[in-house]
């Protein structure tokens, strides 16, 4: 259900005429953040500036909603990582957070263990031995067989996992280096504070955007088109419309390359899902990473997420799928939730004996490129033009700190916060280019459709400009495991 303070309409209200008019398309984390540093920046004067987010289903309807929540000061990239964690304690400080969105320090372990020789029987059995043993002692440990001791303690608190399962426990972070939030509820009341604190200056579409509009003359870019919809139609009309805009925000995460295809994201789909424990008791906090052996080969890794009344339990990226055309047809996989469920069940019985409250799934926005994990923050080389996109598994943590560069650039035309250098969207591709690599070889033939398909191509020599050499850039690493890891 959309949220009772957003009003979205299928065209523009007019309102952004007269004034200086940003349009940030994507209500993702990255979108949201970005518009409210911008009206909580000084120079942000809502008589003098309009801002237009323009979504195509609902908000935080992508990973932003989906996402584990974890944040950490040992998350990548380092030029980011302080500015943004530190951030998200001062909102949480300012609007409490802990109430409103299930802030909270924590902390991060990583467990290892060998699950090989259970089957489900014995892993029935081992239930109710751990059952007994932790009733008389929290950490379970000391009265199961020897031959299953931890040969690492896990700490004493963590006792809603089997210690006996468990042979190597490192600490990756502490309270002072590991938080979390619950990522829905964090960009829904940001988006709120946002438009209360906008006096009127923030409206919101309904639509899909499918181009950036580029002035003939100058190159530079100049507005959106987009396909409109309405929040109670599933579909989008197939008559465009335009919407002219000075600066051009694109925080559409895995879906960038579908509006600037030469941009090397693309998106690796996850499933996650949300189990509440036996007996809807709470467990202790703790963000736990892990590699369970499985057999002679073969691994699972799921993270789990302990949060105030759930757990979070997310599995390892699959590229099976494409990024499909909206949030709403991101396929979920039943089976792929239920054997998720039936994993953590093997090392708490606590898991096992609750219940899933959620299942689904999300794209990852994954930069593919060899040199550099992401994210691209920035101006990309179409004047007016920018970027905030491939956070790949760290943009819950970054998004606060991208929020606040990206209100810089756009009002001051500097950015104070952080080097960005590294993160520019220019050095990895050129967003001039507006058809795709196999597009383009379909189009070989007909020189008139090309003449569409390309910003300011007034004249017959500047295609050039906005063809990409193919070796410049490389777009063809597959998105492998070693991206998705967040290993410090
Ligand atoms: C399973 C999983 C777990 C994760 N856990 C963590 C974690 O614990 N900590 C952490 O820091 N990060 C985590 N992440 C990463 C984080 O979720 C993402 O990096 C972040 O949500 C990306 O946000 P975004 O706003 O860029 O993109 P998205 O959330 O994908 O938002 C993009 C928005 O753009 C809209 N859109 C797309 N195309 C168009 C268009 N053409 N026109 C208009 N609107 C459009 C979409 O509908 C969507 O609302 C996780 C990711 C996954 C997949």
């Amino acid at each position: 259900m959309p949220e009772t303070y957003l009003k979205f309409q299928s065209s523009p209200s007019g309102r952004h005429e007269g004034k200086k008019h940003i349009i940030i398309v994507g209500a993702g984390i990255m979108g949201v953040c970005t518009a409210y540093y911008l009206v909580t920046h000084p120079k942000f004067d809502p008589e003098k500036y309009h801002i237009t987010i323009i979504e195509s289903k609902r908000v935080a309807s992508g990973a932003s909603g989906k996402a584990g929540g974890l944040l950490a000061l040992w998350a990548f990239p380092a030029q980011i990582v302080p500015l943004s964690f530190d951030l998200h304690q001062k909102l949480s400080d300012q609007y409490n957070g802990v109430e409103e969105w299930g802030y909270r320090r924590l902390t991060t372990v990583s467990l290892e263990g060998d699950l090989s020789h259970l089957d489900d029987e014995e892993d029935d059995e081992d239930e109710e031995e751990e059952d007994e043993a932790s009733s008389s002692n929290n950490d379970g440990s000391s009265q199961v067989p020897s031959s299953r001791k931890s040969k690492t303690k896990l700490p004493q608190d963590l006792n809603w996992i089997t210690s006996s399962l468990i042979s190597n426990c490192s600490t990756l972070g502490g309270t002072d280096t590991t938080a979390q939030v619950h990522p829905y509820k964090f960009t829904t009341f940001i988006l709120k504070k946002a438009v209360e604190l906008s006096k009127g200056s923030i409206e919101f579409i309904i639509g899909k955007v499918n181009r950036v509009q580029f002035s003939l003359e100058t190159g530079s870019a100049t507005g959106v088109i987009y396909q409109p919809s309405s929040l109670n139609k599933s579909d989008y009309s197939p008559e465009s419309q335009t919407l002219s805009g000075d600066q051009i925000v694109l925080t559409v995460g895995p879906w960038t390359s579908k509006i600037l295809p030469d941009c090397p994201i693309s998106g690796l789909r996850a499933h996650s899902i949300t189990v509440s424990p036996f007996k809807d008791q709470s467990v202790s906090p703790y963000a736990i990473f892990t590699e369970f052996k499985t057999g002679a080969y073969s691994y699972i890794s799921p993270e789990i997420y302990a949060r105030q009344d759930e757990v979070y339990v997310c599995g390892e990226g699959d590229s099976a799928v494409d990024v499909p055309e909206t949030t709403d047809d991101v396929e979920v996989v039943k089976s792929k939730c239920d054997e998720l469920f039936r994993q953590v069940g093997k090392i708490s019985p606590n898991l096992k004996r609750g219940h899933i409250l959620k299942r689904q799934a999300c794209y990852l926005p994954v930069l593919d490129v060899p040199s550099s994990s992401g994210p691209l923050i920035g101006e990309t080389n179409v004047t007016n033009l920018f970027l905030a996109s491939g956070h790949s598994c760290w943009g819950i943590n970054n998004a606060p700190g991208t929020g606040k560069i990206m209100s810089e650039l756009l009002l001051d035309g500097i950015v104070e916060s952080a080097d960005i250098s590294a993160l520019e969207p220019f050095l990895y591709f050129d967003a001039s280019v507006l058809i795709s690599d196999d597009e383009e070889d379909y189009d070989d033939d007909d020189d008139d459709e090309d003449d569409d398909n390309h910003a300011g191509d007034d004249e017959e020599e500047e295609d050039e400009d906005y063809y990409r050499d193919p070796t410049e850039t490389s777009s063809e690493t597959a998105p492998s495991d070693a991206e998705w890891s967040r290993d410090a």
